[in-house]
Protein backbone atom coordinates (compact mmCIF):
# COMPACT_ATOMS: atom_id res chain seq x y z
CA UNK A 1 0.00 0.00 0.00
CA UNK A 2 2.75 1.96 0.24
CA UNK A 3 2.99 2.80 -3.25
CA UNK A 4 -0.05 5.02 -4.31
CA UNK A 5 0.16 5.65 -8.17
CA UNK A 6 0.29 9.46 -8.74
CA UNK A 7 -2.69 8.95 -11.40
CA UNK A 8 -4.67 7.40 -7.93
CA UNK A 9 -4.04 10.12 -6.12
CA UNK A 10 -4.24 12.89 -8.87
CA UNK A 11 -8.06 11.42 -9.19
CA UNK A 12 -8.76 11.87 -5.83
CA UNK A 13 -7.58 15.16 -5.05
CA UNK A 14 -9.84 15.75 -8.06
CA UNK A 15 -12.95 13.92 -6.10
CA UNK A 16 -11.89 16.30 -3.62
CA UNK A 17 -11.78 19.43 -5.32
CA UNK A 18 -15.43 18.18 -7.07
CA UNK A 19 -16.97 17.39 -3.73
CA UNK A 20 -15.50 20.93 -2.21
CA UNK A 21 -17.02 22.96 -4.91
CA UNK A 22 -20.25 21.19 -4.51
CA UNK A 23 -21.52 21.78 -0.94
CA UNK A 24 -25.37 21.68 -2.11
CA UNK A 25 -27.17 19.08 -4.56
CA UNK A 26 -27.64 22.20 -6.71
CA UNK A 27 -24.19 22.84 -6.78
CA UNK A 28 -22.89 19.32 -7.42
CA UNK A 29 -25.00 20.10 -10.56
CA UNK A 30 -23.51 23.09 -11.34
CA UNK A 31 -19.86 21.48 -11.31
CA UNK A 32 -20.81 18.71 -13.21
CA UNK A 33 -22.54 21.11 -15.55
CA UNK A 34 -19.25 23.28 -16.19
CA UNK A 35 -17.28 19.37 -16.75
CA UNK A 36 -19.67 18.78 -18.94
CA UNK A 37 -19.55 21.99 -20.97
CA UNK A 38 -15.09 21.78 -21.18
CA UNK A 39 -15.46 18.35 -22.60
CA UNK A 40 -18.71 19.20 -25.55
CA UNK A 41 -21.26 18.33 -24.23
CA UNK A 42 -24.66 20.63 -25.41
CA UNK A 43 -27.18 21.64 -22.99
CA UNK A 44 -30.85 20.32 -24.20
CA UNK A 45 -34.48 21.54 -22.52
CA UNK A 46 -36.86 19.64 -20.78
CA UNK A 47 -39.30 22.07 -22.67
CA UNK A 48 -37.88 22.47 -25.93
CA UNK A 49 -37.55 20.05 -28.95
CA UNK A 50 -34.60 17.90 -29.26
CA UNK A 51 -32.65 17.19 -32.53
CA UNK A 52 -29.85 14.60 -31.67
CA UNK A 53 -27.21 12.82 -33.39
CA UNK A 54 -25.18 9.54 -32.97
CA UNK A 55 -21.92 10.05 -31.13
CA UNK A 56 -22.63 13.64 -29.79
CA UNK A 57 -23.32 14.06 -25.91
CA UNK A 58 -25.63 16.19 -24.34
CA UNK A 59 -27.00 16.87 -20.94
CA UNK A 60 -30.31 17.84 -19.55
CA UNK A 61 -31.27 18.82 -15.71
CA UNK A 62 -34.05 18.84 -13.63
CA UNK A 63 -35.25 21.24 -11.10
CA UNK A 64 -31.11 22.41 -11.28
CA UNK A 65 -30.47 19.37 -8.59
CA UNK A 66 -30.72 16.13 -11.10
CA UNK A 67 -28.87 15.92 -14.13
CA UNK A 68 -28.99 13.25 -17.03
CA UNK A 69 -25.59 13.34 -19.39
CA UNK A 70 -25.22 10.92 -22.71
CA UNK A 71 -23.26 10.59 -25.07
CA UNK A 72 -25.50 9.07 -28.38
CA UNK A 73 -23.96 5.80 -29.50
CA UNK A 74 -21.55 5.89 -32.30
CA UNK A 75 -24.27 3.16 -34.16
CA UNK A 76 -27.07 4.50 -32.62
CA UNK A 77 -29.35 1.99 -34.62
CA UNK A 78 -33.33 1.67 -33.96
CA UNK A 79 -33.16 -0.77 -30.72
CA UNK A 80 -29.73 -0.34 -29.74
CA UNK A 81 -29.89 -0.19 -25.81
CA UNK A 82 -28.45 2.04 -23.15
CA UNK A 83 -24.97 1.55 -20.53
CA UNK A 84 -26.68 3.46 -17.82
CA UNK A 85 -24.58 4.67 -14.66
CA UNK A 86 -27.11 6.08 -11.73
CA UNK A 87 -25.77 7.72 -8.47
CA UNK A 88 -27.22 10.27 -6.36
CA UNK A 89 -25.90 14.37 -6.15
CA UNK A 90 -27.95 14.97 -2.56
CA UNK A 91 -26.73 14.01 0.60
CA UNK A 92 -27.74 13.70 4.55
CA UNK A 93 -27.60 16.68 6.88
CA UNK A 94 -29.36 19.93 7.61
CA UNK A 95 -31.30 22.22 6.16
CA UNK A 96 -32.69 25.55 6.90
CA UNK A 97 -36.33 26.21 7.76
CA UNK A 98 -39.01 28.82 5.69
CA UNK A 99 -38.69 31.13 8.81
CA UNK A 100 -35.55 29.94 9.84
CA UNK A 101 -34.07 33.13 11.73
CA UNK A 102 -35.51 33.28 15.69
CA UNK A 103 -34.10 35.02 18.70
CA UNK A 104 -34.27 33.68 22.27
CA UNK A 105 -32.19 34.73 25.16
CA UNK A 106 -30.23 37.35 23.22
CA UNK A 107 -28.84 35.07 20.55
CA UNK A 108 -29.81 34.75 17.15
CA UNK A 109 -30.36 31.06 15.91
CA UNK A 110 -31.34 28.93 12.85
CA UNK A 111 -33.63 26.64 13.14
CA UNK A 112 -33.13 23.49 10.97
CA UNK A 113 -35.10 20.15 9.37
CA UNK A 114 -33.25 16.93 9.38
CA UNK A 115 -32.74 16.15 5.65
CA UNK A 116 -32.30 12.10 5.52
CA UNK A 117 -30.50 10.10 7.90
CA UNK A 118 -27.39 11.94 9.05
CA UNK A 119 -25.26 11.20 12.01
CA UNK A 120 -26.34 13.93 13.68
CA UNK A 121 -23.59 13.88 16.62
CA UNK A 122 -20.93 14.53 14.02
CA UNK A 123 -22.46 18.07 12.91
CA UNK A 124 -21.68 19.01 16.65
CA UNK A 125 -18.79 21.78 16.84
CA UNK A 126 -18.14 21.84 13.32
CA UNK A 127 -17.14 24.80 11.42
CA UNK A 128 -20.76 25.07 9.40
CA UNK A 129 -21.43 27.67 6.79
CA UNK A 130 -24.63 27.38 4.32
CA UNK A 131 -25.31 26.49 0.76
CA UNK A 132 -27.55 26.25 -1.36
CA UNK A 133 -29.89 28.50 -3.62
CA UNK A 134 -31.87 31.71 -2.96
CA UNK A 135 -34.60 32.99 -5.13
CA UNK A 136 -34.97 36.78 -5.71
CA UNK A 137 -37.86 38.87 -7.17
CA UNK A 138 -36.96 40.15 -10.16
CA UNK A 139 -39.43 42.64 -12.47
CA UNK A 140 -40.93 39.87 -14.67
CA UNK A 141 -41.14 37.50 -11.30
CA UNK A 142 -38.54 35.44 -9.37
CA UNK A 143 -34.91 34.27 -10.60
CA UNK A 144 -33.03 31.35 -8.68
CA UNK A 145 -29.37 32.07 -7.80
CA UNK A 146 -26.91 29.47 -5.88
CA UNK A 147 -25.21 30.84 -2.77
CA UNK A 148 -22.26 29.93 -1.06
CA UNK A 149 -20.49 31.24 1.91
CA UNK A 150 -16.81 30.05 2.41
CA UNK A 151 -16.19 31.37 6.00
CA UNK A 152 -17.66 29.47 8.94
CA UNK A 153 -20.89 30.91 9.55
CA UNK A 154 -23.15 28.78 11.69
CA UNK A 155 -21.91 26.20 14.52
CA UNK A 156 -23.78 24.03 16.81
CA UNK A 157 -21.78 23.60 19.70
CA UNK A 158 -21.70 20.56 22.53
CA UNK A 159 -22.99 20.62 26.04
CA UNK A 160 -20.04 20.10 28.25
CA UNK A 161 -18.82 17.07 29.58
CA UNK A 162 -19.85 18.93 32.93
CA UNK A 163 -23.97 18.74 32.01
CA UNK A 164 -23.66 15.73 29.85
CA UNK A 165 -21.63 13.35 32.31
CA UNK A 166 -22.96 10.08 30.02
CA UNK A 167 -22.38 11.36 26.90
CA UNK A 168 -19.56 8.64 26.68
CA UNK A 169 -21.12 5.60 27.76
CA UNK A 170 -24.80 7.00 26.35
CA UNK A 171 -23.68 8.65 22.99
CA UNK A 172 -24.75 12.17 22.45
CA UNK A 173 -28.28 12.42 21.54
CA UNK A 174 -29.54 16.14 20.39
CA UNK A 175 -33.79 16.21 20.41
CA UNK A 176 -34.08 17.24 16.52
CA UNK A 177 -36.42 20.37 17.29
CA UNK A 178 -34.74 21.58 20.61
CA UNK A 179 -31.26 20.93 20.34
CA UNK A 180 -30.32 21.04 16.40
CA UNK A 181 -30.81 24.74 16.19
CA UNK A 182 -27.64 26.62 15.16
CA UNK A 183 -26.00 29.93 16.88
CA UNK A 184 -25.78 32.65 14.29
CA UNK A 185 -24.93 35.97 15.96
CA UNK A 186 -26.58 37.72 18.87
CA UNK A 187 -29.69 39.28 18.52
CA UNK A 188 -32.11 40.93 20.66
CA UNK A 189 -35.38 40.14 18.97
CA UNK A 190 -37.36 38.33 16.05
CA UNK A 191 -36.96 41.17 13.86
CA UNK A 192 -33.18 41.53 14.83
CA UNK A 193 -32.65 37.96 13.50
CA UNK A 194 -34.61 37.93 10.39
CA UNK A 195 -32.50 41.24 9.42
CA UNK A 196 -29.19 39.46 10.29
CA UNK A 197 -29.54 36.33 8.20
CA UNK A 198 -31.20 37.98 4.88
CA UNK A 199 -28.60 40.64 5.76
CA UNK A 200 -26.06 38.05 4.91
CA UNK A 201 -28.05 36.12 2.23
CA UNK A 202 -28.58 40.02 0.43
CA UNK A 203 -24.60 40.76 0.73
CA UNK A 204 -23.54 37.89 -0.51
CA UNK A 205 -25.75 38.31 -3.36
CA UNK A 206 -25.32 41.59 -3.82
CA UNK A 207 -28.49 42.66 -3.90
CA UNK A 208 -31.24 44.36 -1.54
CA UNK A 209 -32.62 42.36 0.68
CA UNK A 210 -36.46 42.87 -0.37
CA UNK A 211 -35.72 40.86 -3.35
CA UNK A 212 -35.09 37.61 -1.41
CA UNK A 213 -38.44 35.47 -1.96
CA UNK A 214 -36.90 32.08 0.02
CA UNK A 215 -34.37 29.64 0.23
CA UNK A 216 -33.12 26.00 -0.39
CA UNK A 217 -30.27 26.09 2.08
CA UNK A 218 -27.77 23.27 3.87
CA UNK A 219 -25.56 23.52 6.34
CA UNK A 220 -22.34 22.50 5.13
CA UNK A 221 -18.60 21.87 6.86
CA UNK A 222 -16.14 24.50 5.49
CA UNK A 223 -13.21 21.87 6.24
CA UNK A 224 -11.88 20.65 2.81
CA UNK A 225 -11.02 17.52 1.90
CA UNK A 226 -7.63 15.69 2.50
CA UNK A 227 -5.81 12.84 2.49
CA UNK A 228 -4.56 10.90 5.22
CA UNK A 229 -3.34 7.62 6.21
CA UNK A 230 0.81 6.85 6.76
CA UNK A 231 0.97 6.30 2.78
CA UNK A 232 -1.86 9.05 2.61
CA UNK A 233 -3.70 6.35 1.49
CA UNK A 234 -7.28 7.62 2.53
CA UNK A 235 -9.35 10.52 1.67
CA UNK A 236 -11.85 12.39 4.15
CA UNK A 237 -14.45 14.84 3.11
CA UNK A 238 -17.80 15.57 3.60
CA UNK A 239 -20.52 14.24 1.38
CA UNK A 240 -18.72 10.95 -0.45
CA UNK A 241 -22.05 9.06 -0.61
CA UNK A 242 -22.38 9.60 -2.88
CA UNK A 243 -20.33 12.43 -4.69
CA UNK A 244 -17.98 9.87 -5.17
CA UNK A 245 -20.02 7.90 -7.22
CA UNK A 246 -21.09 11.09 -9.68
CA UNK A 247 -17.38 12.07 -9.56
CA UNK A 248 -16.30 8.42 -10.87
CA UNK A 249 -19.73 8.09 -13.17
CA UNK A 250 -18.82 11.59 -15.04
CA UNK A 251 -15.28 11.03 -15.28
CA UNK A 252 -15.95 8.05 -16.76
CA UNK A 253 -18.45 9.65 -19.45
CA UNK A 254 -16.46 12.52 -20.52
CA UNK A 255 -13.48 10.01 -21.10
CA UNK A 256 -15.82 7.92 -23.50
CA UNK A 257 -15.43 8.93 -27.05
CA UNK A 258 -17.38 6.47 -29.44
CA UNK A 259 -19.58 4.19 -27.03
CA UNK A 260 -21.55 1.19 -29.21
CA UNK A 261 -24.17 1.99 -26.73
CA UNK A 262 -25.95 4.84 -25.97
CA UNK A 263 -24.01 5.61 -22.49
CA UNK A 264 -25.48 7.90 -19.92
CA UNK A 265 -25.27 9.14 -16.36
CA UNK A 266 -28.21 9.40 -14.35
CA UNK A 267 -28.08 11.34 -10.95
CA UNK A 268 -30.44 12.42 -8.87
CA UNK A 269 -31.64 14.02 -5.74
CA UNK A 270 -33.39 13.07 -2.97
CA UNK A 271 -32.04 9.58 -2.58
CA UNK A 272 -31.69 10.10 0.77
CA UNK A 273 -35.60 10.84 1.05
CA UNK A 274 -36.86 7.96 -0.57
CA UNK A 275 -36.67 9.42 -4.16
CA UNK A 276 -40.19 10.31 -4.80
CA UNK A 277 -40.07 13.52 -6.48
CA UNK A 278 -40.35 15.33 -9.47
CA UNK A 279 -36.47 15.16 -9.81
CA UNK A 280 -35.98 11.83 -7.94
CA UNK A 281 -34.99 8.54 -9.11
CA UNK A 282 -38.73 7.01 -8.03
CA UNK A 283 -40.02 10.26 -10.89
CA UNK A 284 -40.44 10.13 -14.39
CA UNK A 285 -36.85 12.42 -15.28
CA UNK A 286 -35.02 9.15 -16.82
CA UNK A 287 -38.06 7.29 -18.56
CA UNK A 288 -38.88 10.74 -20.21
CA UNK A 289 -35.38 11.24 -21.41
CA UNK A 290 -35.12 8.18 -22.58
CA UNK A 291 -38.40 8.27 -24.60
CA UNK A 292 -37.33 11.64 -25.85
CA UNK A 293 -33.65 10.07 -27.36
CA UNK A 294 -35.65 7.12 -29.11
CA UNK A 295 -38.02 9.86 -30.70
CA UNK A 296 -35.59 11.97 -31.53
CA UNK A 297 -33.34 9.17 -33.21
CA UNK A 298 -37.00 8.10 -35.18
CA UNK A 299 -37.24 4.57 -33.23
CA UNK A 300 -40.53 3.62 -33.05
CA UNK A 301 -42.19 2.24 -29.80
CA UNK A 302 -40.68 -1.64 -30.67
CA UNK A 303 -37.55 -0.49 -30.79
CA UNK A 304 -37.24 1.76 -27.42
CA UNK A 305 -38.63 -1.64 -26.14
CA UNK A 306 -35.92 -3.59 -27.19
CA UNK A 307 -33.59 -0.76 -26.34
CA UNK A 308 -34.51 -1.39 -22.83
CA UNK A 309 -34.38 -4.95 -22.65
CA UNK A 310 -30.85 -4.43 -24.11
CA UNK A 311 -29.96 -1.79 -21.52
CA UNK A 312 -27.78 -2.34 -18.20
CA UNK A 313 -28.26 -0.18 -15.00
CA UNK A 314 -25.36 -0.21 -12.55
CA UNK A 315 -26.29 1.52 -9.70
CA UNK A 316 -22.98 3.32 -8.15
CA UNK A 317 -23.75 4.22 -4.25
CA UNK A 318 -21.04 3.67 -1.53
CA UNK A 319 -20.26 0.79 0.16
CA UNK A 320 -19.97 -0.22 4.06
CA UNK A 321 -16.19 -0.30 4.70
CA UNK A 322 -15.34 -3.19 7.75
CA UNK A 323 -14.49 -1.26 10.22
CA UNK A 324 -12.42 -3.32 12.89
CA UNK A 325 -13.50 -1.87 16.23
CA UNK A 326 -16.83 -2.89 15.34
CA UNK A 327 -16.38 -6.19 13.88
CA UNK A 328 -19.53 -7.58 15.20
CA UNK A 329 -21.50 -5.00 12.96
CA UNK A 330 -20.44 -7.20 9.75
CA UNK A 331 -21.59 -9.74 8.23
CA UNK A 332 -18.11 -12.16 9.04
CA UNK A 333 -17.97 -13.93 5.78
CA UNK A 334 -18.59 -10.35 3.82
CA UNK A 335 -15.97 -7.69 5.09
CA UNK A 336 -15.19 -5.10 2.19
CA UNK A 337 -11.98 -3.56 2.87
CA UNK A 338 -11.00 -0.27 1.82
CA UNK A 339 -8.64 0.38 -1.24
CA UNK A 340 -9.46 -3.27 -2.19
CA UNK A 341 -11.48 -2.36 -5.27
CA UNK A 342 -15.66 -1.83 -5.83
CA UNK A 343 -18.30 -3.59 -4.16
CA UNK A 344 -20.45 -5.22 -5.62
CA UNK A 345 -23.97 -5.16 -3.36
CA UNK A 346 -26.12 -8.30 -3.05
CA UNK A 347 -29.48 -8.73 -0.81
CA UNK A 348 -31.69 -11.42 -1.53
CA UNK A 349 -34.76 -9.17 -1.01
CA UNK A 350 -33.66 -7.09 -3.14
CA UNK A 351 -32.94 -3.76 -1.27
CA UNK A 352 -30.22 -3.76 -3.74
CA UNK A 353 -30.97 -4.49 -7.24
CA UNK A 354 -28.17 -7.10 -8.12
CA UNK A 355 -29.13 -10.66 -9.21
CA UNK A 356 -26.19 -13.16 -10.53
CA UNK A 357 -26.83 -12.46 -13.64
CA UNK A 358 -25.91 -8.62 -13.28
CA UNK A 359 -23.43 -9.23 -10.98
CA UNK A 360 -21.40 -11.62 -13.15
CA UNK A 361 -22.07 -9.22 -15.60
CA UNK A 362 -20.07 -6.63 -13.31
CA UNK A 363 -17.48 -9.13 -12.00
CA UNK A 364 -16.53 -9.39 -16.50
CA UNK A 365 -16.10 -5.96 -16.51
CA UNK A 366 -13.84 -5.88 -14.14
CA UNK A 367 -11.32 -8.23 -14.38
CA UNK A 368 -11.41 -6.50 -18.32
CA UNK A 369 -10.45 -3.43 -16.51
CA UNK A 370 -7.90 -5.06 -14.43
CA UNK A 371 -9.74 -3.74 -11.28
CA UNK A 372 -10.53 -6.32 -8.25
CA UNK A 373 -14.00 -6.42 -6.95
CA UNK A 374 -15.62 -7.06 -3.48
CA UNK A 375 -18.82 -8.89 -2.81
CA UNK A 376 -21.13 -7.18 0.05
CA UNK A 377 -23.88 -8.67 2.19
CA UNK A 378 -25.19 -7.31 5.10
CA UNK A 379 -25.65 -9.04 8.71
CA UNK A 380 -28.74 -11.19 8.50
CA UNK A 381 -30.12 -9.45 12.02
CA UNK A 382 -29.84 -5.58 10.42
CA UNK A 383 -31.91 -3.88 8.20
CA UNK A 384 -30.28 -3.60 5.18
CA UNK A 385 -30.14 -0.12 3.21
CA UNK A 386 -31.39 0.66 -0.08
CA UNK A 387 -30.17 2.43 -3.40
CA UNK A 388 -32.18 3.95 -6.27
CA UNK A 389 -31.25 0.22 -8.48
CA UNK A 390 -34.11 -1.19 -7.06
CA UNK A 391 -36.39 2.21 -8.44
CA UNK A 392 -35.05 2.27 -11.95
CA UNK A 393 -34.84 -1.75 -12.31
CA UNK A 394 -38.60 -1.90 -11.10
CA UNK A 395 -39.30 1.26 -12.69
CA UNK A 396 -37.96 0.71 -16.56
CA UNK A 397 -37.35 -3.09 -16.44
CA UNK A 398 -33.47 -2.73 -16.99
CA UNK A 399 -31.26 -5.39 -15.89
CA UNK A 400 -29.27 -4.12 -13.18
CA UNK A 401 -26.27 -4.15 -10.27
CA UNK A 402 -25.58 -2.50 -7.25
CA UNK A 403 -22.61 -1.60 -6.40
CA UNK A 404 -20.06 1.12 -4.71
CA UNK A 405 -16.75 1.67 -3.19
CA UNK A 406 -16.20 0.69 0.39
CA UNK A 407 -16.28 3.67 2.79
CA UNK A 408 -16.41 4.50 6.48
CA UNK A 409 -18.42 6.58 8.94
CA UNK A 410 -21.58 6.93 5.63
CA UNK A 411 -23.78 9.59 6.90
CA UNK A 412 -21.57 11.15 8.79
CA UNK A 413 -20.35 15.00 8.19
CA UNK A 414 -16.93 13.92 7.52
CA UNK A 415 -16.67 10.81 5.51
CA UNK A 416 -13.96 8.05 4.42
CA UNK A 417 -13.12 6.07 1.93
CA UNK A 418 -9.94 4.76 -0.19
CA UNK A 419 -7.42 6.60 -3.12
CA UNK A 420 -6.83 3.31 -4.69
CA UNK A 421 -11.12 2.71 -4.95
CA UNK A 422 -11.73 5.92 -6.61
CA UNK A 423 -9.69 5.14 -9.41
CA UNK A 424 -10.95 1.43 -9.98
CA UNK A 425 -14.54 2.19 -9.69
CA UNK A 426 -13.70 5.31 -13.04
CA UNK A 427 -11.40 1.88 -14.54
CA UNK A 428 -14.82 0.14 -14.41
CA UNK A 429 -17.09 2.13 -15.17
CA UNK A 430 -15.36 3.55 -18.26
CA UNK A 431 -14.85 0.05 -19.43
CA UNK A 432 -18.74 -1.11 -19.07
CA UNK A 433 -19.14 3.02 -21.03
CA UNK A 434 -17.14 1.53 -23.78
CA UNK A 435 -18.66 -1.96 -24.45
ZN1 LIG B 1 -25.85 6.91 -0.89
Amino acid sequence: MSSIPQQARDQAQRLLDFVDNSPSPWHAVASIESTLLAHGFARLEEDEPWRLSPGNAYYVCRDASSIIAFRVGAEAQAGMGFTIVGAHTDSPGLRLKPNTAFSSDGLARLGVEVYGGPILATFADRDLSLAGRVNLRTDEGFESRLVRFDQALARLPNLAIHMNREVNEQGLKLHKQNELPLILTFADNAGDAVAAFKGLLADRLGVDAGRILNWELNAYDTQKGTFWGAHQEFIADSQLDNLASCHAAITALVETHEPRLTAMCALFDHEEVGSESTAGAGGSFIADVIARIALSLGWGQESQLTALARSFFISADMAHAYHPNFPNAYEPAHKVMVNAGPVIKINANQRYSSNADTAARFMMLCEKAGVPYQQYAHRTDLGCGSTIGPIIASSLGISSVDVGCPMWAMHSIRESAGVLDHQAMIAVLRQAFAG
